[in-house]
């Protein structure tokens, strides 16, 4: 677990699994791929296999351990709900998460169809409570299904990661979404994002709180980091 993140709206991350495989576009330019895959080979080296599926279990009770508050990015180097991960260790991090309630986790997938199958199951006859976040990832208009599949799902608060913004997004409902990221390609293979254009801001604006983190061909005041209230 660290301590801290690089990522803008999480104090620090916590992964239990290491590791994924694509799924979508979205994934081509994977940062947590790149950066693991630096590693391969080494010998000691945490991330020694590279970005296989690696389950880690010895990180399971960190965050109990964090007497301060923390916004928690979970699994920032895999993804929850991939479907080699068995369903107890989603149930140890589920057990964790709702243990340490002084935290804030942030879970967010792109397998949002799994996650709505495992939180509808664990909380039947409720909602996941409010310091579990769980958030679904959307990378352009292909993917909406994502989203009903997060409103869908038993949630007190839901967020949309709409990063890396690769492709335009019409008619995206909100409705049922709490929070909102939005943002970029970065890196050295970033995808042309021109077609996106600035004019995109305004559906996700509306009605909602969102982070805008960065966006490739856009302007520099547009790039900075923005937070609306609601
Ligand atoms: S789902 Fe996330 S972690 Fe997994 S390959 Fe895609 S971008 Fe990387």
């Amino acid at each position: 677990m660290a301590d801290q993140s690089a990522i803008e709206w999480a104090d620090a991350t916590w992964n239990t699994v290491t590791g994924c495989t694509k799924i979508s576009p979205g994934c081509d330019n994977c940062y947590a791929e790149r950066f693991a895959e630096r590693f391969r080979g080494v010998p000691g080296h945490p991330f020694e296999t590279g970005f296989d599926l690696t389950l880690r279990p010895a990180r399971i009770q960190q965050p109990p351990a964090w007497k301060r508050s923390r916004m928690i990015f979970v699994n920032s180097m895999s993804n929850l709900f991939h479907k080699e991960i068995p369903r107890s260790c989603i149930d140890q991090v589920f057990d964790t998460m709702e243990r340490a309630d002084w935290h804030t986790f942030q879970v967010l997938t792109k397998r949002s169809s799994l996650m709505r199958s495992y939180v509808n199951a664990r909380y039947a006859n409720g909602k996941a409570p409010p310091h579990i976040w769980l958030g679904a990832s959307v990378e352009d208009g292909a993917w909406l299904s994502r989203v009903k599949q997060l409103r869908e799902t038993r949630a007190s608060v839901r967020f949309l990661s709409i990063e890396p913004l690769i492709g335009p997004v019409e008619r995206l409902a909100l409705d049922g979404i709490h929070w909102v990221i939005v943002g970029g390609e970065s890196g050295p293979r970033a995808r042309d994002q021109s077609s996106v254009g600035p004019g995109y801001s305004r559906p996700v604006l509306h009605g909602g709180r969102s982070v805008l983190l960065q966006a490739v061909g856009w302007s520099e005041r547009q790039s900075q980091r923005q937070n609306v209230g609601f």
